[in-house]
């Protein structure tokens, strides 16, 4: 098997702390390499993903990687969480650009992930090992996929150590994302994002929002199971197996799970690799 890492989001309330307790303590038997805790839109959860770090690190003794963005922060403010995660003990961080919840205007100072990389290598030199986000199916507001492919480039240039894709569903478009980088003269690992499935039409929403393909087969069988939750979620949790498995053997160099907190769409997957 390959290193695993999962993701989860910064709980707000008592209720989602024990749902991510609970969570951790479960996938803990599964000795990811490090978790990640996402950072909510125009710094709305300013304050939770660095408690979220502490508690994933402290109580569940999780090496525990932060979400960091561009979106409704000042360099300032960046700064003052970048000494923050620091004083935490964090090493490593998931660098983005951010999206703003429709409605909200405030960008932040810098625009792109590209400047986020270089403002945090000049603020904290190599102290953190920086993953940016890749997109196999393209990003959806690239202009093409030629020039975010470039983008993606320039953002490895500015320092980035490493990178965890978008989820997908078709292997086909990793690698050849990964044979794109290599003429490119980029090599760092970049290690893919799996969505496991719980909720088809959740998945479906998600999809159409971040730009990520449903195989029309997937969709298909999933859509004709209809309210029969148990059938959606052994077919998704075979499907999605049988993905890792392929992105293994052609090479991906870890697995990383986006979790949205709940243990057991990842585990079905994980246990059907084992
Ligand atoms: P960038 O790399 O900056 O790219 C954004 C777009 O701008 C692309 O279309 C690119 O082609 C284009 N672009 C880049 N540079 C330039 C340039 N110089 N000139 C013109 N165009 C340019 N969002 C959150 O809010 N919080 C999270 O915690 C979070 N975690 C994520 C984790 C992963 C692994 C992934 C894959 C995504 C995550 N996201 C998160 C979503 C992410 O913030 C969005 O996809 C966002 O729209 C783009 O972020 P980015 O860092 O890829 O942006």
């Amino acid at each position: 098997m390959v290193p695993i890492s999962f993701e989860f989001y910064p709980p707000k309330t008592d209720e989602q702390r024990a749902q991510l307790d609970k969570t951790a303590a479960r996938l803990k038997a599964k000795a990811p390499e490090y978790v990640s805790v996402t950072f909510g839109a125009g710094g709305s959860t300013l304050s939770h993903t660095p408690e979220a770090v502490q508690r994933l690190h402290s109580e569940h003794g999780f090496q525990a990687a932060p979400h960091i963005t561009c979106m409704g922060g000042s360099r300032e403010e960046i700064r003052s969480l970048l000494k923050l995660y620091r004083a935490l003990g964090a090493r490593r961080l998931v660098a983005l650009r951010g999206d703003l919840p429709s409605g909200m205007v405030k960008a932040g100072e810098l625009r792109y992930a590209e400047e986020l990389v270089s403002f945090i290598r000049e603020e904290t030199g190599e102290h953190f090992h920086i993953e940016v986000a890749a997109y196999p199916e393209t990003h959806p507001q690239a202009r093409d996929a030629l020039s975010d492919l470039d983008h993606f480039v320039r953002k490895v240039r500015a320092g980035a150590n490493g990178a965890i894709t978008q989820y997908f569903y078709n292997a086909d478009a990793y690698f050849r994302f990964i044979d794109d980088l290599r003429a490119r003269g980029v090599d760092i690992p970049v290690v893919p994002g799996v969505m496991p499935i719980a909720n088809f039409s959740q998945i479906r929403r998600f999809s159409e929002l971040c730009g990520a393909e449903i195989p029309r087969w997937m969709a298909q069988r999933m859509q004709a199971f209809g309210d029969d939750v148990h059938s959606i979620r052994e077919f998704a949790a075979d499907a999605v197996a049988h993905l890792c498995r392929r992105l293994i053997e052609g090479g991906a160099p870890g697995l990383h799970f986006y979790t949205l907190n709940l243990s057991r769409p990842t585990l079905s997957v994980l246990d059907r690799l084992a």
